[in-house]
């Protein structure tokens, strides 16, 4: 208890004051006139960009951006953070044996004008049994592919195989039929298939196979010499690359 000498009362003003004294847990009024005139370390300037981080496997990104999210708050995170996160319908569970999925960081802004930022959404590759990253891209399906030739190197030649049937009672016949043309345990280890795409849905799409690999699309050259004419029905079910 420091009231002034003289009126009884504590004062502002003495800000720095050596004479000021304050109990344990007791409010200091000087030490609140400091923190105004200090810049004040609001979320949007105190909590630093993950993009750089020098963090990689999924273990240790997870392990970073939840530590981050505790200091800095879940709202907005992704966007504030610019954390490298498992990208959003891409498998996340670790595996016994190198697997392919994708982190993306979305370096977009939140400006309402003016803006001249060069922010965008930005994909690697990453390995789901090592701590294996690929290198930034501006595309998922390239992250993809340097995911697939770290685990599944020699997928650039497989044929390409008709498509995995919707109705599961089909799955049987299609994994006999498509094996023969793949190499051993290829399939049912989880490995990745080529099936021929056109138009839109040229999506690398992940844990489309009866053994949860990737489906990866195999543009038809045709389509793209076409340009926008849309085919009718399925491509032809099995044409070498
Ligand atoms: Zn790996
Ligand atoms: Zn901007």
């Amino acid at each position: 208890m420091n009231p002034n000498p003289r009126t009884g009362r504590h004062v502002t003003g003495l800000a720095g004051n050596p004479m000021t004294k304050v109990l344990p847990g007791q409010l200091s009024l000087f030490d609140d006139l400091d923190a105004e005139v200090a810049p004040l370390p609001g979320p949007q300037t105190a909590a630093p960009s993950l993009y750089d981080s020098p963090s990689r496997g999924l273990v240790a990104r997870t392990a970073e951006v939840e530590a981050w999210r505790a200091r800095y708050g879940n709202w907005s995170s992704i966007r504030r953070s610019h954390a490298w996160e498992v990208h959003i319908t891409c498998p996340d569970t670790p595996t016994a044996r190198c697997q392919p999925t994708v982190l993306s960081a979305d370096l977009r802004c939140d400006c309402l004008d003016n803006c001249c930022c060069v922010g965008d959404l930005l994909y690697r590759g990453a390995c789901r049994g090592c701590d294996w990253e690929g290198e930034p891209r501006n595309q998922e399906n390239a992250a993809v592919e340097d995911a697939c030739d770290h685990a599944w190197p020699g997928w650039r030649d497989l044929p390409v195989v008709p498509r995995v049937p919707e109705d599961r009672k089909r799955h049987g016949a299609w994994v006999d039929r498509v094996a023969t043309h793949y190499p051993t345990k290829w399939l049912t280890d989880g490995g990745p298939i080529r099936t021929r795409r056109s138009g839109l849905a040229t999506r690398h799409v992940p844990g489309r196979t009866p053994f949860g690999g990737y489906d990866l699309a195999a543009e038809d050259p045709a389509d793209a010499a076409a340009s926008s004419t849309p085919h009718d029905g399925d491509p032809p079910a099995q044409r070498d690359s």
